[in-house]
């Protein structure tokens, strides 16, 4: 099933891949920086609804989502 690699350390969470995704798969953690002090996103596919589109990584400024598996 797919799946994407997301780099925390490369992530500025602009929040475009979390807009981009069709399934809304991937959401901001509040909770976590990174070594940058920057929030950072998270993948989340409980229910394995991702699609393998790459939408996501594509559409990353900062190329931070590094894999899409599918
Ligand atoms: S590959 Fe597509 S469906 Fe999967 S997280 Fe990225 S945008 Fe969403
Ligand atoms: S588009 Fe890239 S930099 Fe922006 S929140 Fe998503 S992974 Fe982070």
């Amino acid at each position: 099933m797919p799946e994407i690699k997301i780099d925390k350390e490369k992530c500025k969470n602009c929040m475009i891949c979390v807009s981009v995704c069709p399934k809304k798969l991937i959401k901001a953690d509040k909770d976590h920086t990174n070594h940058a002090g920057s929030n950072y996103v998270v993948f989340s596919d409980p229910n394995n609804e991702c699609l393998g589109c790459a939408l996501c990584a594509i559409s990353c400024p900062d190329m931070a989502i590094y894999e899409v598996l599918k």
